[in-house]
């Protein structure tokens, strides 16, 4: 069977419910996949269970079917693949690409977020330590198709980055491009937050030896106060009886010009007219702003 040349996907964390940020990624990653004719996966981020909040799995997808969005193919967890992370972090651990690090938080406090390498060459056993992947003193850059160029120093702006935590959970930047590339994923649309993972991934897909899928980054909606919505911050979860004014709303933080008419359409016809009139080229590069109270 020939692959498709477009396989998309939404891959909810269920550290808290759907708000409406999520829904503008969502909706973006499904309008992009239809218009293409492509398929659209579905893939539960549960990566770190003292974080989920309980009842969020369930919400998250109860709520995108009442938003009409279908999804192909079987439903992936990241808790069903450890095996595979447990695998990749085995091998270059072995070869000397993967270390362990004792490091303390205090300890690495002044760096700022990028690791000074303290650990690189201390030869740490892998218990109740985290584990890091060297970096090299290199520049990644790629063309977002919203976003534009976009590049990041490793060394310098990251360092050595953690692949497998302290606590035996695995990290996202190894299990996304690994479990994107597991589902044949060559276009990968989501939130504007993740563009500075992106140079991250790109160098795990190097030493994996993986294809480069294409990226799209959808503008962050913010408050008016300024605040990011998202699960650090108390945003509301969807109504579900308000599915179609909501995906009116996203369709326009989107740039898509939804006419009035579709207001009294129901949330299937808001997304027939997306996939019908998709234009990625008119989606806003920053954020629109959006009250958080959904009324
Ligand atoms: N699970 C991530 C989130 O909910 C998205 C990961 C991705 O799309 O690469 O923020
Ligand atoms: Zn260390």
């Amino acid at each position: 069977m020939k692959s498709p040349s477009y396989i998309g996907r939404f891959a909810p964390t269920p550290s808290g419910y759907l708000h409406f940020g999520s829904l503008v990624a969502a909706l973006a990653s499904y309008l992009d996949a239809r218009a293409a004719g492509g398929k659209w996966l579905m893939r539960i981020e549960d990566l770190d269970p003292p974080r989920e909040v309980d009842g969020a799995q369930s919400a998250i997808l109860n709520t995108l079917e009442r938003y009409g969005f279908e999804w192909d193919g079987q439903l992936v967890r990241q808790s069903e693949r450890h095996e595979a992370y447990q695998e990749v972090i085995n091998r270059w651990f072995s070869h000397g690409l993967a270390y362990a690090c004792t490091c303390s938080r205090k300890q690495l406090e002044e760096f700022c977020g990028v690791y000074p390498g303290f650990c690189r060459d201390a030869g740490h056993s892998p218990e109740n330590a985290a584990i890091r992947i060297r970096v090299p003193e290199l520049e990644y850059r790629f063309t977002d198709r919203v976003q534009g160029q976009f590049d990041q120093h490793l060394g310098r702006e990251v360092g050595d980055f953690i692949i497998r935590r302290r606590d035996g959970l695995y990290a996202y930047q190894l299990a996304v491009v690994l479990d994107d590339a597991w589902q044949g994923v060559t276009d990968i649309v989501r939130g504007a937050d993740l563009l500075d993972s992106t140079p991250r991934q790109l160098y795990l897909q190097e030493l994996l030896g993986l294809p480069q899928p294409r990226y799209l980054h959808v503008p962050l909606i913010t408050q008016p106060d300024g605040h990011k919505l998202g699960k650090s911050y108390r945003s509301p979860p969807l109504p579900a009886d308000q599915a179609n004014a909501l995906l009116l709303r996203a369709l326009r933080a989107l740039g898509q010009p939804a006419p009035d008419e579709l207001k009294s359409a129901n949330a299937t016809e808001v997304l027939s007219w997306g996939v019908a009139h998709w234009n990625s080229e008119s989606i806003p590069s920053v954020g629109t702003l959006e009250e958080a109270r959904i009324d």
